[in-house]
């Protein structure tokens, strides 16, 4: 990877959005989502004299991350005048919930609004998915509204790029979903029995072409004070920007979940659009450079069955060879059609045939059994909503295994 190459990825990802805007839309900007450097910034650029600095945005930070807090009211370590004069500055507040919905199996899903640039217009809504399992629970955020990129048996991919999400919008998920599930440390609960013990960042976008937010709001997750998820726990999902994949692993060290889908140029070119640019030998290559990886830590190749298209013997067959030498897991992805889908999802008996190959082979091929169709039915009754209905719907079909 040259620093030209990713100069015009950076170029070819959309126009980053200003520094954390207010959530709900206010003129103060947002603290949520600094990593601590830009914490300790915004506060030198309030007037805190410098060697203040490093002890208030820890003081700010713990009340953010450790207890939830949504206003300064809260953080009685600062003084009244300080805290008053922080409200004026500075939001904290969570983005605004449009609908929140709880699935029989408790899945939960949450449909959110992000400030609007305009006025008048209300914003762009993204969701987010938390998905309960024995002794796990995995949160799937969201890293952009919308896609650049037009990935065929993707629904996302129809729908234009709206904008990228700040570092606080990505943030801001996982703080709404730990104040639904009471995950604060204030109501009670044990570090140990936590909720949300993984994150996949497998909900619109493509997290490589919002690299910087993305980066910065893993940090602020992982940063062992706050909320503290190990990088082991959070897992990118990619369709293959290969010129970011080494910089993903050096800056941000999280897992790899590459949407591999087919195993030749020719097919994965129709499905994958970015194959064309980066093909499978070049992509293949930047996951067997992909710093840190190892039988300890694997990347996980999501694999979307799609009827007649990749689920021959034949692909299951070059699957296994393509992935040779890499340590490496399968994800097999039932497709979940949408309206005007050019394709349908392979038969069941076809998906366990090519399942046990893959097994037998010795790769762990998990296929995900679908959660919380009842509350997706219940969404998708609203046309309009399809396009939001979508990332849960993805997710709740593909959440790699990161833990295996
Ligand atoms: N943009 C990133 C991450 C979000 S998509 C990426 O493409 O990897 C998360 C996963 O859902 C990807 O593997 C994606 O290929 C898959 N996906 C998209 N549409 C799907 C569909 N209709 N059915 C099943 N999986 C789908
Ligand atoms: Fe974008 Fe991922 Fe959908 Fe492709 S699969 S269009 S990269 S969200």
């Amino acid at each position: 990877m040259t620093t030209l190459d990713i100069a015009h990825e950076k170029q070819r990802s959309a126009p980053k959005a200003a520094l954390a805007p207010a959530p709900q839309g206010g003129l103060r900007p947002s603290l949520v989502g600094l990593t601590r450097p830009q914490l300790m910034d915004a506060l030198a650029g309030f007037g805190l004299p410098e060697k203040q600095l490093r002890m208030r945005a820890g003081q700010i930070w713990n009340g953010i991350y450790n207890r939830g807090l949504t206003n300064f009211e809260g953080m009685t370590t600062l003084s009244k005048d300080l805290r008053q004069g922080l409200e004026q500055a500075f939001d904290i507040s969570r983005l605004e919930i449009v609908t929140e919905q709880k699935s029989v199996d408790g899945t939960r899903k949450w449909l959110l609004r992000l400030p609007s640039a305009v006025p008048g217009v209300p914003g762009p809504e993204i969701e987010t998915v938390y998905i309960p399992e024995e002794g796990r629970g995995t949160l799937c955020i969201s890293s952009q509204v919308g896609c650049t990129l037009t990935c065929t048996f993707c629904h996302t991919g129809t729908q234009k790029l709206v904008r990228n999400l700040t570092a606080g919008e990505i943030v801001g998920q996982i703080l709404i979903a730990r104040d639904a599930l009471c995950e604060w440390p204030d109501g009670g609960r044990n570090s140990e029995d936590r909720l949300i013990t993984n994150i996949v960042m497998m909900g619109m976008g493509e997290p490589l072409y919002n690299f910087e937010n993305v980066r910065d709001a893993l940090e602020v997750v992982s940063d062992g004070e706050g909320l503290s998820l190990s990088k082991r726990r959070i897992t990118l999902s990619t369709s293959g920007v290969v010129p970011m994949i080494e910089k993903a692993g050096a800056d941000i060290g999280c897992m790899l979940a590459i949407s591999l889908h087919a195993v030749n140029d020719e097919t994965r070119n129709k499905l994958v659009p970015l194959n064309k640019k980066y093909p499978i030998r070049e992509l293949l290559d930047a996951c067997r450079n992909y710093p840190g990886v190892s039988n300890a830590r694997r990347i996980t190749f999501e694999y979307v069955m799609l009827k007649g298209v990749n689920d021959s013997m034949e692909d299951a067959k070059e699957l296994v060879r393509l992935l040779k030498g890499i340590p490496a897991k399968i994800n097999l992805i039932p497709f979940n059609p949408w309206p005007g889908s050019p394709y349908e999802c392979s038969d069941w008996a076809q998906i366990e045939k090519f399942s046990d190959f893959i097994n037998r082979a010795g790769y762990a091929s998990p296929v995900r059994t679908p959660r919380g169709r009842d509350i997706m039915a219940a969404c998708g009754q609203l046309k309009s909503e399809t396009v939001k209905k979508r990332a849960s719907e993805r997710f709740q079909e593909t959440r790699a295994e990161a833990e295996a």
